[in-house]
């Protein structure tokens, strides 16, 4: 009878802890435009779950991506929710997918791309470390900086330089004025470095100070992770990388 009590005790507990763990949010897309939208993905980072920003850009040759959805090499249940919202609510085929570094918000999804016939593509850096990284490589296309036409809408591909990792490049729409900065740009929501395991902090304010003056014009400014807003992302992490490297002094 205790045992059996006992055991009652147990399933019941463990019932209730896996009621708490909470659950990770699922898909978000916002509107930037008739043609560009922001897709929000969730991935764990440090026992939290936090969101990662990607765009969702119409063309009438198919849709375009930048970056995956938050995924890992065994779940990449965030870029199929991706796939069908694209599907249900743009009814084009995703034709291409721009991958800005190799880390799993960024590249995580891959495989679930590829299986559905999309094209990847990045920097030969990026592919290199992708592959290191144990995910299927990219099309190891992009030189460091170029502009190409989907559908008469102009992509503009560009490595300012290291920063959050060595091979961190931006996309550039200028069609709408939007930035893709990546990870590369903090929210102003925020004011931690997040994952720093692969910067360069020494060249990271040389490179935001690049798109300071190439991009200053920008509508939007979609950094990698929380909120975007207008060029007000690129001074602030020019701000957020100094401090940071004056406390390290
Ligand atoms: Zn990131």
């Amino acid at each position: 009878m205790r045992l059996l009590t006992t055991l009652v005790c147990f399933l019941w507990s463990l019932g209730l802890s896996l009621a708490q763990i909470p659950e990770k949010p699922k898909l978000e897309i916002t509107k930037l435009n008739e043609n560009v939208f922001v897709h929000v993905t969730y991935g764990m980072y440090q026992n939290q779950a936090i969101p990662s920003n990607g765009l969702i850009v119409k063309t009438k040759e198919g849709v375009v991506l930048i970056d995956t959805g938050w995924d890992t090499k065994d779940d990449t249940d965030n870029t199929r929710q991706i796939l069908q919202w694209v599907e249900d609510h743009l009814h084009q085929p995703v034709k291409l997918c721009i991958v800005t570094h190799s880390h799993e918000d960024r590249v995580g999804g891959i495989s679930e791309l590829k299986k559905a016939g999309v094209r990847v593509i990045s920097t030969p850096l990026t592919a290199q470390k992708s592959v290191q990284e144990g995910y299927e490589s990219p099309e190891a296309i992009l030189p460091a900086d170029t502009t190409f036409l989907i559908g008469q809408v102009p992509f503009r591909c560009y490595f300012p330089g290291e920063g959050h990792t060595s091979d961190n490049i931006v996309v550039w729409l200028p069609s709408y004025r939007i930035l893709h900065g990546g990870c590369l740009i903090k929210s102003v929501a925020v004011f931690g470095m997040g994952n720093i395991a692969d910067a360069n902090l020494q060249e990271w304010s040389n490179s935001v100070r690049k798109l300071i003056r190439q991009f200053g014009s920008a509508r939007f400014v979609i950094p990698g992770h929380d909120g975007w807003g207008d060029t007000k992302a690129l001074e602030h992490t020019l701000h957020l990388v100094e401090k940071f490297n004056a406390s390290r002094h």
